[in-house]
């Protein structure tokens, strides 16, 4: 028999009639006996998520200001959707409680989390699942990193005796009890971790997108979806920008052979995208997908026979590590070597790095170059064709893009490209056209 974890996103769970469709699909099919919800997202573009209330009240709370008001918004936004599901459940005794814990001052991370604790509520109560505080099941340990091991232990135990549960997204406990949520977005993370325990066949992550799409709809009108993509190349495009689920998500799952299926709310009879392990599906197109993000600075170091000096790179890079900027591509040449850094992070050290950079190397002469872009051409379909990055070079020249920088990566699975921030839509416009629109 087939067991499912489903976990809703804000959007999907922002209203009654949200939570109604919700109902429906998990209702279509026997096999969704796990749902993680998150709080309720917004319900028209200019809307607060829950969240973002809970935050701004507490913030208030914090600051020994009156609360009240805005707390009693947040009741409202759950009783009416209780009242657009005619339930019978009442959540007084559980805002009194919030109330007297924001007084206490138990933290942002306590107030925020009970976003997905009382939509988790509502949805058990709705549904007519247990409800299981994800407080009991998901833990933190000292240091406030995810502990897999336990929770892991407790979760797959707990979940084996029972057959159909509610378990709130985005947050858990401390060892002491305290609740500690993950970084925004995190039920994604919940969805993952459930979906490990309970061993699951599929974790459907639905949202109100039908999947990933090949490349960013605000630069691209209508992009294509992506149908199967794996999590390698997941991960290059979410690192690279591309956003619908956490970064994070797919780590506790990947080594399990879970996949994970991204899913319509609003349309759920689109097949959305398919992330997996690894796959014979030949992808539609050579390239799975592009991603890119701006901001960056490059610092090229040039010195005669740097070649031949043993240690050049890693004194050059210790100086940026010792100024704690992270590195994000390094291309060279044979007297050269040029380090991509995001610009924000290097410009509060800009001096110190060059002088430090001066003391370790003694370089001939060191050129900076800022308002960058990098772009990434994803796609396990690159490996087995050939001319890949002469296709990428071509687009980009006829479009009067000056490539800056091309990092292709050893494992054949991306092409990364330096442009300028005034080129970014081009480039990727381009790379579009060449790869999907005309399908070379
Ligand atoms: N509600 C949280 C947020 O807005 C977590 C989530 O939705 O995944 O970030």
């Amino acid at each position: 028999m087939m067991k499912k974890v489903v976990k809703f996103g804000g959007s999907s769970l922002a209203s009654a009639e949200q939570f109604q469709k919700v109902g429906e699909i998990i209702r279509a099919e026997e096999s969704r006996k796990y749902v993680v919800p998150s709080a309720p997202g917004k319900r028209f573009s200019a809307d607060t998520k829950v969240t973002d209330m809970l935050y701004q009240c507490y913030g208030a709370a914090e600051e020994g200001k009156d609360f009240l008001a805005q707390l009693d918004a947040i009741k409202t936004r759950y009783q009416e959707i209780i009242d657009g599901l005619s339930l019978d459940l009442s959540l007084d005794k559980e805002f009194d409680m919030i109330s007297e814990n924001f007084t206490k001052k138990a933290g942002s991370d306590y107030a925020a989390s009970r976003g997905e604790y009382l939509n988790g509520i509502i949805m058990a109560n709705y549904l007519g699942y247990e409800f299981i505080d994800a407080a009991d099941v998901i833990y933190f340990d000292e240091d406030g990193r995810f502990d897999d091991v336990k929770t892991n232990e407790v979760l797959s135990e707990k979940l084996a005796k029972i057959e159909r549960a509610v378990i709130p997204g985005f947050y858990g406990a401390m060892p002491d009890g305290t609740i500690k949520t993950f970084s925004r977005g995190g039920s994604d993370l919940t969805g993952s971790i459930v979906a490990k325990a309970a061993k699951v066949d599929m974790y459907e992550n639905w949202t109100d997108v039908s999947g990933f799409m090949i490349a960013d709809p605000r630069i691209i009108n209508n992009p294509k979806t992506i149908e199967a993509i794996t999590y390698k190349e997941l991960r290059e495009l979410s690192y690279m920008g591309a956003t619908v689920l956490h970064e994070d998500a797919i780590f506790p799952i990947r080594k399990e052979g879970i996949p994970i299926n991204i899913r319509n709310t609003n349309a759920p009879e689109d097949s959305g995208t398919l992330i997996v392990e690894a796959t014979c599906r030949h992808p539609k197109y050579t390239i799975t997908g592009i991603a890119g993000k701006q901001g960056f600075a490059s610092i090229t170091i040039e010195k005669a026979m740097m070649n031949s000096e043993i240690g050049f790179c890693r004194k050059v890079l210790q100086v940026f590590e010792d100024n704690g900027i992270s590195i994000e591509h390094m291309p060279s040449g044979i007297d050269t070597m040029t380090v991509f850094v995001h610009q924000s992070e290097f410009q509060e050290n800009e001096q110190k790095v060059l002088a430090g950079i001066h003391q370790a190397v003694q370089p001939d002469n060191i050129e900076l170059e800022s308002d960058l872009s990098l772009i990434a051409i994803v796609g396990r379909g690159m490996r087995s064709k050939r001319g890949t990055s002469g296709r990428v070079f071509s687009a980009l020249a006829h479009s009067h893009v000056n490539v800056k920088m091309i990092d292709q990566g050893s494992s054949e699975l991306n092409i990364v490209v330096g442009v300028r921030n005034h080129d970014f839509e081009n480039a990727i416009k381009a790379l579009y056209d060449i790869f999907v629109v005309t399908k070379l």
